[in-house]
């Protein structure tokens, strides 16, 4: 039997054991910390299934506005002064690949391969694992003061269009009668009818885990930090805890995987794109559709654990302290946008959290093998979409370390395309 050692549990490293398992492989789970735990980017995200998400974070012209990431500190997109020398290269990359519409449509096209179906396969996972009532399938709403600003954004939408996304566009009318608590500044909406979400990322991925366990993967409380490769073959993946020995790896470990890729041989152009939440508990108040509010690019979505506004994009590394003035800003959005909410919220009701997205520069993630051998497969940096987009990628993974085709297209993923 093939023992594959998957490093890492968060949604990419528990979609990935699981298929391994469907595979008949004996799999064992590294992980130092909690499956489904607030150390992953998997347990804080903006729970959106959104097959549309295709569109890069960087856009034509977006270099323009690089000196006001760097003035405001508190801006959507915020780089901090001390990380940008050391964040140059990937930050150029980044720019670049966004430089002309056709580069964005390249993108959207590969992005949508991976993304497209998968509220289906998360809803079957979920039940799978007895958590279905998590996966939720009612579309998905991006919400504007009115068409003028939806009218804005026409590139990215003309992508999507172009790409096979429909949507259904709503009046101020319509708006208010499917969201009657939502403030009346905004006056125009598209619902994207393929879209779900996900009401506990962290208690899904702890679900998805303890499936995997009960199929009979060994889960080993240890952090990866190398491998033993011998003749191109896998004998051992390295961790604090000792040797495992294995005969295939995949590297799930997050916006923490680059180290390990540079063990397997590859300098990969992985970033954090810090993120954050805030979540009011215990309220009635918001959407029922998940939304999108133009004027703050942040995901509000009704989560079990309460209600929750997730956003911001801050590059300052793997170590800087949090700037929790930026979850405040999100919850004081979410004040702004659900007047109903109570405007007296005592502390212990807010919570903040901030996660690390695993980001590679052209928003594509690296699914692939590694170049010292083969028997390493990577599952990171999936950016803005690793929720939405693991179940598929799991398969891609599985696809190449058992020797079949893969499902769709891998070039765009290929993890030395910045060579
Ligand atoms: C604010 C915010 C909002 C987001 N909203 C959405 C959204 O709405 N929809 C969406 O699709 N995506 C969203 N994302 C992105 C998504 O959360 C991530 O892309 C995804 O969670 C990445 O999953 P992962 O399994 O690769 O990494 P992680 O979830 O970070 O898991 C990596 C795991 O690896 C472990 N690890 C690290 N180093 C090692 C090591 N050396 N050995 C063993 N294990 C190790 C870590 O402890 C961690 O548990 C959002 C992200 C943020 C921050």
């Amino acid at each position: 039997m093939t023992r594959s050692i998957v490093i890492g549990a968060g949604i990419l490293g528990a979609c990935t054991a699981l298929e391994l398992l469907r595979a008949g492989h004996q799999v064992t789970i590294v992980e130092p910390g909690l499956p489904g735990g607030e150390q992953a980017a998997s347990y804080g995200n903006g729970c959106w299934l959104s097959p549309m998400s295709v569109i890069p974070p960087a856009m034509p012209g977006l270099w323009r506005k690089v000196p006001g990431f760097l003035a405001d500190p508190l801006g959507p997109l915020a780089i901090r002064w001390r990380y940008f020398p050391k964040v140059l290269p990937w930050l150029t990359r980044y720019l670049a690949s966004g430089w002309t519409e056709a580069r964005v449509l390249r993108t959207a096209r590969a992005l949508r391969t991976l993304l497209q179906g998968s509220p289906a396969l998360h809803a079957a996972l979920a039940e799978a694992a007895g958590v279905g009532h998590l996966i939720e399938r009612r579309g998905l709403m991006y919400i504007y003061p009115s068409r003028t600003e939806f009218e804005a954004e026409a590139m990215a939408w003309r992508i999507r269009r172009q790409v096979g996304i429909d949507w259904i566009e709503l009046s101020a009318d319509e708006l208010r009668q499917r969201e009657p608590e939502l403030d009346r500044r905004y006056g125009f909406a598209v619902l994207v009818e393929e879209g779900g979400h996900c009401r506990d990322p962290g208690a899904y991925v702890a679900a998805l885990v303890a499936l995997a366990e009960a199929e009979g993967a060994r889960r080993v409380m240890a952090r990866a930090t190398g491998f033993r490769i011998e003749g191109g073959r896998l004998r051992a993946v390295r961790t604090d805890a000792g040797e495992l020995a294995a005969d295939q790896a995949v590297i799930a470990a997050g916006a923490y995987s680059r180290a390990l890729a540079a063990a397997a041989g590859d300098a990969v152009p992985l970033e954090t794109e810090r993120g954050y939440h805030a979540m009011i508990e215990g309220v009635e108040v918001g959407p029922r559709t998940p939304l999108m509010p133009s004027d703050g690019k942040m995901s509000v979505t009704m989560t079990a654990r309460g209600l929750r506004c997730a956003g911001q994009v801050e590059i300052a590394g793997l170590k800087a302290a949090p700037n929790w003035k930026r979850a405040e800003i999100l919850r004081d959005h979410l004040i702004g946008a659900f007047p109903a909410l109570p405007r007296d919220l005592p502390a212990e009701r807010v919570k903040f959290w901030m996660g690390h997205r695993p980001s590679m520069p052209d928003g594509l993630p690296c699914i692939g093998p590694a170049r010292a051998s083969a028997d390493i497969v990577y599952a990171f940096g999936h950016g803005h979409v690793g929720l939405v987009s693991a179940p598929r990628s799991a398969r891609l993974v599985v696809q190449m370390l058992t020797g079949q085709p893969t499902e769709i297209d891998v070039m765009p993923f290929d993890p030395r395309r910045f060579e």
